[in-house]
């Protein structure tokens, strides 16, 4: 009786010890957490403790991939094989044969990191090319300005454009003063308010210019901070409008051309581009996988986009990017982490001309699109993260940001859920497949991106190493749960 009655007083002693440590690990959990609830969007959780508990079960697989990439023999090397690549490389603008050559070059690099199925999908892309191209202010003196033909412009003609500029702030005020427009190169001088609302000028101010009568627009470059620096990007005309050449310039001169026009001093500009557009050309998405040991088909797909545009590297946009969501993989791979499902590596081309590769690849796989457990993009720089961005269900955000918190030994605490994220991955998930990017302290990604000064300069060796890390803890712990990321809105 007495040693029954001991057995039965340990196994309620144990029991009791055990709640209360789950009780502790909880109340440990809310407390860090507990001052970001106002970045939650005031998501209301009521995850299965089980769940709860399963995913926290993850957190020494969590400590082993930090510690590979931030303090082992992963310490430094994503950085290494990115600056190999972009100095060899330089920038990889879709059509040419520098990008085709990269991805043969990446490729034989994911084989060496050991992912499986490695090889390049073809996807037919535009092929722009920038040409020789100036500009100069002539009146009221002579000065050369700073410019970058915008993706998709047209030529000048041969002698080139001699006109008088008018410069405007807005939209608005361009069309205040239509009537000044006619025969003009119309000067776009608006104020940065943030990325998303002002590269409306870029893609749209040649075809407002030329909407009352402008012959060529010259934007003020999109961006929060300027070294006398010109930002290219992708722009697009309207097939009812007629077409004008259209380039940035710097926010330096944008404002200096403004200060002169409201001293009423007349400015003339003489503009010469050979920018045209030629046939389209095959290149391809660059695949590359961890394949799972149960559910194979199954896919988390982690990415970022191998072209850039024909400036500075393409290290911050996006061959950082790309890399760090690749060399994720290859560190799962090497720590012989295999989840029950597959982690793919894709690595987009042609971004920069229109979200093309992902679209050829998104035809491609339509069908295997119900299979896809989230998707993920390293688009917006890879510098300190922070956290996690995420789209899709509130259910599904609330399996998530319960993911997120694996990352708190990486200091990543916040989490955001907007209606989609990054760039490429917005094409898949507008089909109701969760995705996901990290959230950085990105504040200086305007600084370089599109420019000269997208160089490995802009990039932290610490800072990718931290990337890789939650990419690969974030990609490992979906690829393996008991149950997939839910979507009720999905159309499958
Ligand atoms: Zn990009």
């Amino acid at each position: 009786m007495s040693i029954l009655f001991s057995v039965i007083f340990f196994v309620f002693i144990l029991h009791s010890l055990l709640a209360s440590t789950e009780g502790f690990v909880m109340n440990y959990y809310n407390s860090i957490f507990y001052n970001q609830t106002d970045q939650h969007n005031s998501l209301q959780c009521n995850l299965d403790l089980r769940l709860i508990k399963e995913i926290r079960n993850y957190q020494p697989i969590i400590y082993s991939i930090i510690n590979r990439v931030t303090k082992g023999d992963f310490k430094g090397l994503v950085y290494e094989e990115l600056s190999n690549f972009t100095d060899k490389f330089g920038s990889r603008q879709s059509g040419t044969e520098n990008l085709e050559k990269s991805i043969n070059y990446t490729m034989d690099l994911l084989r060496h990191y050991n992912l499986e199925n490695v090889h390049g999908e073809p996807c037919m892309i535009p092929v722009w090319i920038r040409g020789k191209e100036y500009a100069e202010m002539i009146t009221p003196r002579n000065h050369s300005l700073n410019m970058l033909g915008l993706g998709g412009s047209i030529s000048t003609p041969p002698d080139g454009i001699t006109a008088e500029a008018l410069v405007v702030n807005s939209f608005d005020e361009l069309h205040e003063r239509a009537a000044e427009a006619v025969g003009k190169i119309i000067v776009f001088n608006q104020d940065y308010v943030s990325y998303g609302e002002t590269v409306v000028y870029r893609s749209k101010g040649a075809v407002e210019a030329a909407k009352v009568g402008g012959i060529a627009s010259l934007i003020r470059s999109v961006t929060a901070f300027s070294l006398y620096t010109p930002h290219t990007g992708q722009q697009g005309y309207d097939k009812n409008v007629k077409e004008i050449p259209t380039a940035c310039i710097t926010v330096e001169d944008a404002q200096m051309l403004r200060r002169i026009s409201e001293r009423g001093e007349k400015i003339i500009i003489h503009l010469y581009m050979e920018a045209h557009q030629q046939q389209m050309k095959m290149s391809r998405n660059t695949v590359g996988e961890l394949v799972g040991y149960q559910e194979q088909k199954k896919i988390v797909l982690v990415s970022g986009h191998i072209d850039s545009w024909d400036v500075g590297q393409g290290a911050m946009d996006d061959g950082a990017g790309a890399f760090v969501s690749w060399f994720s993989v290859a560190l799962l791979k090497n720590l012989k982490l295999q989840p029950k499902r597959t982690i793919r590596a894709v690595l987009w081309t042609a971004e920069e001309q229109g979200l093309i590769g992902v679209q050829q690849y998104i035809k491609d796989h339509f069908n295997e699109l119900e299979n896809f457990d989230i998707v993920m993009e390293s688009d917006e720089g890879t510098f300190t993260p922070e956290g996690i961005e995420f789209a899709g269900t509130d259910s599904a955000a609330c399996i998530m940001q319960e993911i997120g918190k694996l990352l708190t030994p990486l200091n990543m605490r916040k989490f955001k859920v907007r209606d989609s994220v990054s760039s490429d991955i917005t094409m898949i998930t507008k089909y109701g497949v969760p995705g996901a990017t990290l959230l950085n302290k990105n504040d200086r990604y305007t600084w370089y991106h599109h420019t000269n000064a997208d160089t490995m300069t802009s990039l932290d060796s610490n800072d990718l190493d931290k990337n890789v890390a939650a990419y690969a803890a974030i990609a490992y712990v979906i690829a393996d749960l008991s149950i997939e990321i839910p979507r009720e809105n999905s159309i499958f």
